[in-house]
């Protein structure tokens, strides 16, 4: 999957309708979750669709081949550390003006 941008916001979405719905890295995950598998989590290898998840790794082993993925793997949030709130609110500054 390439690195792209997954994320878009609605056009004209106020600061504050937009802190609402991504104002915590937890909705900041849900959505990149509906970005990344918006039919559902899929495993990259084999297709299943039911998975766990390791919070210490922060990854989603697949329950039948075990072959895990990052939710941020493969797009641009991949290689940083800053949270994911951090990098919404700078997509959404640059993207609504
Ligand atoms: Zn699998």
């Amino acid at each position: 999957m390439a690195a792209k941008n997954q994320v878009q916001f609605q056009p004209g979405l106020s600061l504050t309708a937009f802190l609402d719905r991504y104002g915590s890295e937890q909705r900041c995950r849900e959505a990149l979750m509906k970005a990344r598998w918006p039919k559902g989590w899929r495993c990259l290898d084999c297709g299943h669709t039911s998975h766990g998840h390791l919070r210490r790794r922060d990854v989603y082993p697949c329950n039948r081949c075990k072959r895990q993925v990052s939710l941020t793997s493969g797009t641009l949030f991949a290689e940083t550390r800053l949270p994911l709130r951090t990098w919404f609110l700078a997509i959404y500054l640059l993207t609504q003006h």
